[in-house]
């Protein structure tokens, strides 16, 4: 039996569902811990190219069972749509391949207003949500102010408490906000809805977990977004608002007792962040187009530019250490093979002295990238399936941010598909 965590060592958008993906063929049960339907993972597969918001990665291959675990955001409405249209291209998600925490608190109509209004309010200075209520559905998650999946079995207690709810955020929406109130008759479209369709999918997925991990299955966790984003670790307050860090997988699937065996750090070869907040190293202007559109780096969620940067070693290595990462999956490394020099990031220029240490947020403002310069290998490497097979520049590209990262890359990817992958172990 192994246990075993895949997480973003960056700022999200490493490559997490197409490592999955790939390494879902050892598993039994892949569960997601964290997070919502705001990112979004790409995965290409023999059936096509999809993505997935709020479903596990390994709802594509036959046999595993697919968990949604008591720490993710489950929005009913986005979940069945993304069920519908995953339907309408073959893949059939069942009560037998996915399964939905009865702990897992629901993302109510109003948060997606709530997230918008506050955006608006905030004007320049937003945080750029995706705008899928996630940071009003944890905040009232922790004020115990929305509903757990399981009350779905309950529905006289349900109506009750929706009502309460209700009362206490219309105050929100009208006298903050100046927004339009819900009504009950809302409530009752939404439950009568998405959540009665919803409902099949809802079980005890504690008891499973326990069971699975008895019967000696093999778990995978999956992470969304990636360590800098982390609630408690990341560069607050431009994180998510849930940790996206692997300690946090027992707590967030259902499954405390889980020892995490190997968790597999994914990292991009180069650097992007979605959305507001300090980022080092970036390419800004017209320097940044020619890396975005090698790599095709618009958002999987809401397509809009991802902004980019030379690799960010500091970074990376904090994003190493806060996963507690044991190995590493490097991605996209063919997206660089246009350059015919690449510059590194090996440290930070704050205040006159060199760092590499990852600093406190708010110094990242002031913070200058350092970089050292290596020579590109200007050729197709996504061909490459074996070490060897790449060009010597390349390797020795790998070769640098695994020694400055301090923990072994295991994983070369050269292209999206399932297969374009480099397996050094
Ligand atoms: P995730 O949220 O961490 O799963 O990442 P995303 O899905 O948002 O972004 C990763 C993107 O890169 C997707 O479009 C993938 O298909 C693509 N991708 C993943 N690995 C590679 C790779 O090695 N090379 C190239 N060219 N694309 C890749």
């Amino acid at each position: 039996m192994t246990n075993s965590a895949i997480v973003g060592v960056m700022w999200g958008d490493e490559g997490k569902g197409r490592m999955v993906d790939l390494l879902t063929d050892n598993y039994d049960v892949v569960v997601r811990f964290q997070g919502g339907g705001n990112a979004g993972h790409t995965v290409v597969n023999e059936r096509g190219t999809f993505a997935l918001h709020l479903l596990p990665s390994g709802i594509f291959r036959d046999g595993v069972v697919n968990v949604l675990g008591n720490g993710v955001a489950v929005d009913p409405q986005s979940l069945v749509e993304e069920i519908d249209s995953l339907a309408k291209r073959g893949v059939a998600v069942t009560p037998e391949n996915l399964k939905i925490s009865d702990r897992a608190s629901l993302v109510l109509p109003w948060h997606r207003d709530l997230d918008e209004l506050e955006e608006l309010r905030l004007g320049e200075r937003r945080y750029g949500s995706t705008k899928q209520g996630i940071a009003p559905f944890y905040a009232d998650k922790h004020q115990k102010k929305t509903v757990l999946a399981g009350e779905l079995f309950y529905p006289d207690d349900l109506r009750r408490h929706l009502a309460e709810l209700l009362e206490w955020k219309n105050l929100t929406l009208t006298e903050v906000y100046g927004s339009k109130p819900y009504s009950i008759e809302d409530l009752e479209a939404w439950l009568e809805g998405c959540c009665e369709r919803m409902r099949p999918f809802v079980c005890d997925t504690a008891a499973f977990l326990e069971r699975a991990q008895g019967e000696g299955k093999n778990i995978l966790f999956e992470a969304q977004l990636g360590s800098l984003r982390d609630l408690d670790y990341g560069i607050y307050p431009f994180t998510t608002s849930s940790n996206t860090t692997a300690a946090y997988a027992p707590i967030g699937s259902g499954l405390p007792s889980a020892r995490i065996d190997n968790v597999i750090g994914v990292m991009k070869a180069y650097s992007t962040c979605v959305g507001e907040g300090p980022f080092v190293c970036e390419l800004r202007g017209e320097d940044a187009e020619p890396l975005r559109e090698a790599g095709g780096e618009y958002g999987a969620k809401t397509g809009r530019p991802r902004r980019v940067g030379p690799v960010d070693l500091v970074a990376a290595r904090y994003g190493v250490k806060v996963q507690a990462a044991n190995e590493i999956a490097l991605t996209k490394l063919d997206v660089l093979s246009f350059m015919e020099r690449i510059p590194v990031c090996v440290a930070y220029l704050m205040g006159g002295r060199e760092t590499e240490d990852f600093p406190f947020p708010l110094a990242l403002d002031s913070a200058l990238p350092v970089y050292e310069y290596v020579d590109g290998w200007m050729c197709d490497i996504s061909g490459a399936r074996t070490w060897e097979d790449l060009p010597c520049k390349a390797r020795e590209y790998v070769s640098l941010l695994e020694r400055r990262i301090g923990c072994p890359i295991t994983y070369v990817s050269v292209g999206p598909e399932r297969d374009s992958i480099i397996v050094r172990k």
